[in-house]
């Protein structure tokens, strides 16, 4: 198997120069090539020997992900990136337009496992973990075009396609290197990573530390709920999971935000509301999304009415909630539609 440079460390890059017989400060130079300059080829290395970028492209091929398709919203800016992997997987990516600035938001694996019922990208099931250089791509790719209107990804959003807390030393070496002072200098503090309620790896991230914004997945406001539509909730607990959660919040000091995605007539009325507000308690933040209704299941968003009214119930128990605009919906904006929908339409199936 060929070296995966582009999802190597500092260290371990200068290392494995060495061991090919060059010099051990070649990998400082490429560590700027890829993550700095945004390099997408050796040749583009001018300060390595033409030997070494021949004998580097033979040896460890860059597996950048390839722009298979990017749709463009007419309602707003978001640009919706389907990308191909080396082996041939699809994944998605958002790259979406803020006040604040651009977020990218990525996939952390090629398909997912938790079966989620609302969500397109579990219909598939689970194919492979992304190394940290594919998630790695999936920004660099958006940030070239980002250059070319003088722009600049400033916010990282894990939340796309896969569950990332299952591909935590791949997630980190992303992060790492994403806000390497030798790569792109992303601040920690402007990326999150979301999760559907994996404890031991809440526990895991709790204890690197890091200044990123964790996302919980909630989608209900109780145990017997939750388990209806989230089968990851029969593994943990929504107690066990706000524990990890309260832990996390200890040891970062930074806080988590709950998702919860709004389905009519399962977690929607007055009495949700209430229950939410109570479950988190004053001072909680909660992002309230309509669902982006996904064809092979039956559930779909409540009216602007009903989301304002339960927006409003947990304002008045003192909760921050955010009714979260729907970016894109014209390009398939649900996590999983775009690959699944582009899957079908070119090839008949699903590739999974
Ligand atoms: S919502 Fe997230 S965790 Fe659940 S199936 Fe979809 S991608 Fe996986």
């Amino acid at each position: 198997m060929s070296l995966d440079v582009l999802s190597m460390e500092g260290e371990a890059l200068n290392a494995c120069l060495e061991e090919m017989g060059e010099k051990r400060f070649r990998g400082k130079q490429i560590i700027s090539w890829l993550h700095g300059a945004l390099a997408e080829d050796y040749d583009q290395m001018t300060n390595l020997s033409k030997a070494l970028r021949a004998r580097l492209s033979k040896e460890a091929p860059l597996m950048l992900p390839v722009k298979e398709r990017v749709f463009s919203s007419q309602i707003d800016e978001t640009q919706k990136y389907l990308f191909r992997l080396s082996d041939g997987q699809l994944v998605e990516s958002v790259l979406m337009k803020h006040s604040y600035g651009y977020s990218a938001c990525i996939s952390s694996q090629a398909g997912c496992a938790m079966g989620c019922r609302f969500c397109a990208s579990g219909i598939g099931g689970f194919v492979r973990d992304l190394t940290a250089g594919e998630m790695l791509g999936q920004v660099y790719a958006m940030q070239r075009d980002l250059f070319q209107r003088k722009e600049r990804v400033s916010h990282i959003v894990v939340m796309g396609t896969g569950e990332p807390l299952l591909n935590l030393d791949n997630l980190l070496a992303f992060i790492r290197i994403l806000s390497d002072e030798k790569g792109q200098r992303l601040s920690r503090r402007n990326m999150t990573v979301s999760t559907c309620g994996i404890v031991p790896g809440i526990e895991r991230l709790s204890q690197e530390g890091l200044p990123i914004t964790l996302a919980l997945s909630l989608h209900a406001a109780t145990q017997e709920k939750r388990k209806e539509i989230m089968p990851i909730a029969k593994k943990y607990p929504l107690e066990a999971v706000l524990a990890a959660c309260q832990t996390y919040f200890e040891r970062t000091g930074r806080r988590v935000t709950y998702e919860y995605a709004m389905m009519a007539g399962f977690n929607d009325s007055e009495k949700d509301a209430r229950r939410l507000a109570a479950l988190l308690g004053r001072g909680a933040h909660v992002n309230l999304i309509p669902l982006n209704a996904v064809k092979e299941h039956a559930l779909s968003a409540p009216s602007a009415f009903v989301l304002e009214r339960f927006a409003a119930i947990l304002r008045r128990e003192g909760v921050n909630a955010t009714i979260r605009r729907s970016l894109g919906a014209d390009i398939e904006g649900a996590c999983g539609q775009l690959r699944r929908k582009y899957a079908d339409d070119t090839y008949g199936t699903v590739r999974t």
